[in-house]
């Protein structure tokens, strides 16, 4: 089986498309945007572009490379994310390749996969197979290209300098023959020696029309049930929110969801005390890696505010919830920064707490 196809991101698709053909696509790129909205995807169809060798409109769906690259066995086209930690630290290059080539595997099984589990990391062994890979010639393509999702993931702490140095050097300066795209969802939560050496690119919520393409899917109805998401559609596009990968994202979502909650009710109750206790959770070394999921559920909540007041006629809570969705936008964009999660939440709830209390 395949991966699921590509539905939306037509304007990114359209510029990355121009880009390649005035040969100034950047050589290493950073995509992000909500959980789920499809950053992985969007990366392995501009790699499908890079590597197809078939006629305009590229990529073709029909040469080789095309073929390879959407069952996810091209050679030349290498897709890393987060795995559990490797049992020996110091494992090959040649066994990480073999875990990755049966870990694609298990996500092309149905095309749908659930964000990797929080103890699953992008460690060292990993990036050194990455790294010694990217040294040798494509082997039947006219270039290479990596993707690394997830990339937020990236343990590279004590003793992991040997790897970490040619990973930089690599992101910086990749041969002309190769395309670096990394993909996270928590783009504050990037080491920023990392960030500064990429490009960063928005991936965007889909449209309603697109959400329904991907919500339409066999194997994404099977992966929603099996997460214990929502059944009815209405309710999958309302949590869905743009980004239908959400739905199957089971727990991790449904913390981010709580957590938002219970932001959202401090702010509301004007409760200046539990204001504090969650600004204070957010700064915690587990709920840190997390802390963009939490806004983005905020804004997922936010809409169902603004819809349910505007079926109630309620129009100044409807504006009040617009208002709030503008101030959790520039919060979005300050976690992007090295800005401490916990200043950002103090700060947000405040201004929350004047537009909706
Ligand atoms: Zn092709």
């Amino acid at each position: 089986m395949p991966l699921l196809p590509l539905y939306g991101h037509t304007v990114l698709r359209t510029r990355f498309d121009d880009a390649i053909r005035r040969d100034a696509l950047p050589g290493s790129l950073l995509l992000h945007g909500p959980l789920g909205v499809g950053k992985q995807r969007l990366a392995l169809w501009l790699g499908q572009r890079l590597l197809c060798s078939g006629s305009d409109p590229k990529p073709c769906g029909t040469c080789q490379h095309c073929r390879y690259a959407l069952a996810g066995t091209h050679p030349d086209l290498h897709w890393f994310f987060p795995r559990p930690r490797p049992k020996d630290s110091d494992a090959s290059p040649a066994k990480i390749a073999d875990d990755f080539r049966e870990a694609i595997g298990e996500r092309t099984k149905t095309g749908v996969y659930a964000p990797p589990a929080p103890e699953e990391g992008i460690y060292i062994s990993t990036v050194r197979a990455m790294v010694q890979s990217a040294s040798m010639a494509p082997a039947i393509a006219e270039r290479k290209v990596y993707v690394l999702g997830d990339a937020e993931r990236m343990v590279l702490r004590e003793g992991a300098e040997e790897a970490a140095g040619p990973f930089l050097k690599l992101l910086e300066e990749p041969s002309a023959k190769t395309t670096l795209i990394l993909t996270t969802s928590e783009p504050g939560a990037l080491i920023p020696t990392i960030r500064s050496r990429l490009l960063a690119v928005r991936v965007a919520p889909l449209g309603s029309a697109d959400v329904d393409a991907v919500l339409a899917e066999p194997a994404m109805q099977a992966a929603i049930a099996e997460a214990g998401g929502p059944k009815k559609l209405d309710e999958q596009r309302r949590v869905a929110n743009g980004a239908p990968g959400a739905l199957v994202a089971g727990g991790e979502w449904a913390d981010a969801i709580a957590r938002a909650r219970r932001m959202l009710d401090a702010a509301s109750n004007g409760d200046r005390r539990e204001q504090a206790r969650t600004a204070l959770l957010q700064g915690s070394a587990k709920a840190r890696g997390a802390f963009s999921t939490s806004l983005d559920a905020l804004t997922t909540l936010l809409h169902e505010s603004i819809r349910a007041s505007t079926e109630r006629g309620n129009e100044r809570g409807a504006t009040a919830a617009a208002k709030a969705l503008d101030v959790v936008e520039a919060a979005k964009f300050r976690a992007t920064g090295n800005v401490n999660p916990q200043l950002i939440t103090s700060e947000l709830l405040r201004q929350l707490e004047r537009l909706i209390a």
